[in-house]
């Protein structure tokens, strides 16, 4: 059983799982850490200590080694393997002169320790620490997520760049030789574009391709990649179908962009239309040529008319 032991918690209050199978221990620590400010929750055993972990994602666990039903040392083991709790800091409590306990409890993970018995000075500073480490590790994560996916994404319209879809056409393309896999591209582009540029002005042409890009998402599959390629030219690869599949996709595309009101940014209802080339990837065709025969297929669908499908 995991006592809450305070159910005020505020969104900044830093959560410290406390794990002792002593009850006086518990107590002692639940009123330093409180004392701090911190959300206290506390288990009396190891697997009482592994579910709470899991269940509740605290910030730090104190973790008593010396437990009858399984060890501080396995427990850390066991959240240190976890990809849901393995960032999480441990730090052991351990009583004085075991020497070996400490150096094992830094091999399977634990981020430090603290000796039994320990001045609440000392417990103190030491999880102060532990959470600065962490916060810092988590920025230096959420900053890497984000450049990550900076580099793959199409600021304005936020669905994936050109760099990417070069990359995954590429991949996707090596998969279809090796596995025979089918794969079709589709260029589109909104029918005379640069009129909405010229009419209403940049901001609702970026707007415009903004809907644009979420309404052509909507109709896709999961697997389907929809990436920015220049301008107002947009290409999707759709993977596991061939020409039939994809036209569909295409013609759905179509209608779904025909029908829809799209918003000006000064509130004007704006109809538009997109036109789309369709190129399935031959046996020993290139990632460039079967993009090229897609955008001829385009240029195709606009000759003849636009708002129409057109299959290389
Ligand atoms: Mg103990």
């Amino acid at each position: 059983m995991i006592v809450e032991m305070d159910a005020t918690r505020t969104e900044n209050r830093e959560r410290i799982l406390v794990v002792d199978d002593s009850e006086t221990n518990l107590l002692l620590l639940t009123n330093i850490l409180q004392l701090e400010g911190y959300e206290v929750e506390t288990a009396q055993s190891g697997p009482e200590a592994l579910q709470g972990a899991r269940v509740r994602l605290p910030d730090l666990v104190l973790l008593d080694i010396m437990m009858p039903e399984m060890s501080g040392l396995e427990v850390c083991r066991i959240l240190k393997s976890d990809a849901r709790t393995s960032d999480i800091p441990i730090i052991f409590l351990t009583a004085l002169g075991e020497v070996p306990d400490r150096v094992t409890g830094l091999e399977v993970g634990g981020d430090d320790y603290i000796a039994k018995p320990f001045h609440p000075d000392e417990l103190r500073a030491r999880i102060r620490a532990a959470l600065r480490t962490k916060q810092t590790h988590d920025q230096l994560r959420r900053e890497r997520e984000n450049l990550a996916s900076q580099a793959v994404t199409d600021p304005l319209t936020g669905v994936y760049n050109r760099r990417l879809l070069e990359t995954r056409l590429t991949e996707e393309a090596a998969r279809s030789r090796r596995y025979g896999h089918r794969l079709t591209c589709l260029m589109l582009d909104l029918d005379h574009f640069k009129r909405i540029n010229d009419q209403y002005g940049h901001p609702t042409g970026d707007s415009i391709l903004r809907q644009f890009a979420t309404l052509t998402q909507s109709c896709l599959r999961g697997s389907d990649i929809l990436a920015r390629y220049g301008g107002e030219e947009f290409v999707i690869l759709v993977t596991g179908t061939g020409l039939e599949g994809a036209t569909a996709t295409a013609k759905k595309i179509l209608r779904t962009i025909e029908n829809h009101c799209f918003q000006g940014v000064k509130g004007q209802d704006l109809r538009l239309t997109t036109s789309i080339g369709v190129a399935e990837l031959l046996p020993g065709e290139t990632p460039e040529q079967v993009l090229a025969r897609a955008d001829r297929a385009l240029y195709e669908a606009k000759r003849t008319g636009r708002n129409r499908v057109v299959c290389a």
